[in-house]
């Protein structure tokens, strides 16, 4: 298992409706020692992408994507969400369907922070659907950027998005990929290659 793979195991909670709880150390409380570890990780795996920027959703992306960036020495932009948007044409908008709660956001990067020609890292901590992503790759497109790649915390491989994404053609790294998760046993399946590393979080 892997550095994430086991925190996983030991702090995460399935719950019902495919959600996993992390909130003991990724989106309430934050472990920033465990942040550090991803941020060296991600810099291994995109080395030699030519990182100019990343790129990131607020707010659970934030933390997770500043720490990267220090490993990167680029700046980080997070995406605002906002249910009104200011059409003064200074603004990249998407429109994001939330997993999480159902909600429609526009997803808004002033025009100022994103320059065509940039190579723009994509972080965030969960890809479910891929809805998430898939704003952030349009407002890239939109302001003539190019994905140098994407990093996320935690993939659940049994839904859309990490299929999608990578039909797409895009480099996406994902820290742990859950391949099945029970909420009434607490199990969790984690994929590895082309192997099933299974964990039962009953037996921990
Ligand atoms: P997607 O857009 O890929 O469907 O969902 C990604 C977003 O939904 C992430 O940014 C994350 O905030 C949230 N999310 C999706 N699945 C989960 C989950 O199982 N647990 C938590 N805590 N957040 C999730």
């Amino acid at each position: 298992m892997n550095f994430m793979e086991k925190r996983i195991i030991k702090d995460g909670k399935v719950k019902p409706g495919n959600v996993l709880k992390v909130d003991s150390f990724l989106n309430h409380q934050m472990d920033i020692d465990l942040f550090d570890e991803m941020g060296k990780e991600w810099s291994r795996r995109f080395e030699g992408q030519g990182v100019d920027k990343i790129l990131t959703i607020e707010a659970s992306g934030i933390g997770i994507a500043c720490i990267a960036a220090r490993y990167f020495h680029v700046p980080l932009v997070f995406a605002k969400k906002s249910k009104s948007i200011n059409l003064d044409g200074e603004t990249y908008v998407a429109q994001v369907k939330s997993f999480t709660h159902g909600t429609i956001n526009n997803v808004i990067v002033e025009k100022k922070f994103l320059s065509p020609g940039e190579n723009v890292l994509l972080i965030d901590d969960f890809l479910a659907n891929g809805c998430a992503l898939q704003g952030l790759i349009s407002i890239v497109q939109e302001a003539g950027a190019r994905v140098a790649g994407i990093g996320i915390a935690i993939e659940k491989g049994f839904q859309p998005g990490g299929q999608i994404i990578r039909n797409m053609g895009y480099k996406l790294e994902s820290l742990a990929i859950i391949d099945s998760m029970n909420d009434e046993t607490g199990e969790i399946f984690f994929r590895d290659g082309n192997n099933k590393k299974i964990y039962s979080g009953l037996e921990k």
